[in-house]
């Protein structure tokens, strides 16, 4: 089939309307709404991935796309944009008043923190990639600390930059950290199990930890690689 052939059975099924309006697409559409196209290999294809081809300004190199019109069988070639990391980072945020916490709903670690992209492209904690996003990163030498103690909150407001000890500090004041006063034999609590992750999470040791919680290293690394406490959330 020529070239022409196909742009003009692609075209069929568009109905093109003005350059703000929806252009509806007339055939398949699969169940996530997205318009399907047999390409010149015969194979179904997403059809606002091939319309953009087709005007000459195909989709970035990862195919990620959004509608600006929220319509994802709308073939009009201004309404179909890259997704950039920015837009597909806060696709995955529930977004709650300006104080409350915003929620991460896209992948955690095994600690229970937001994994993402950062706009680099680098693999990132969200929280971090929050603050780099509206503008005001934290210093690499830095760790990212929550205020507000809930981590998979990415609202930048409760987001700060600290040192390791600021967050040990936090966390002693918050009660996350029981005391060695307070604490009989070598035996952890679930307090102990959670305060060692969020330790080796900020760049603490495994000796390091161990030595905080008067047990051995192998005990940590088994709470850090899931051998134990894995019930402990
Ligand atoms: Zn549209
Ligand atoms: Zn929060």
């Amino acid at each position: 089939m020529s070239d022409t052939d196909f742009e003009g059975r692609f075209w069929s099924k568009v109905e093109v309307r003005g350059p703000d309006e929806c252009w509806p697409w007339s055939a398949c559409i699969d169940r996530r709404g997205y318009a399907l196209f047999k390409g010149a290999d015969g194979r179904l294809k997403r059809a606002h991935i091939l319309v953009r081809q087709l005007v000459g300004r195909p989709v970035g190199k990862k195919g990620r796309t959004e509608h600006s019109c929220g319509l994802r069988s709308c073939m009009n070639p201004l309404h179909i944009r890259d997704l950039t990391n920015e837009s597909r980072f806060w696709s995955q945020v529930e977004k709650a008043g300006k104080d409350e916490c915003w929620l991460w709903r896209g992948c955690l670690n095994q600690n229970g923190y937001g994994r993402t992209v950062s706009p680099s492209g680098e693999s990132g904690l969200a929280h971090r990639v929050s603050r780099e996003l509206v503008g005001d990163p934290i210093p690499k030498n830095l760790i990212a600390r929550h205020t507000c103690h809930v981590r998979n909150c990415v609202n930048p407001a409760h987001i700060l930059e600290g040192t390791q000890a600021d967050n040990v500090r936090d966390a002693i004041a918050a009660g996350r950290m029981p005391r060695g006063e307070d604490r009989t034999g070598s035996k952890l609590k679930k307090e102990d199990v959670r305060m060692i992750r969020i330790l080796l999470d900020t760049g603490f040791s495994q000796i390091g930890a161990a030595r905080k919680f008067g047990v051995t290293q192998g005990t940590v690394w088994n709470i850090k690689n899931g051998k134990s406490w894995r019930h402990i959330v």
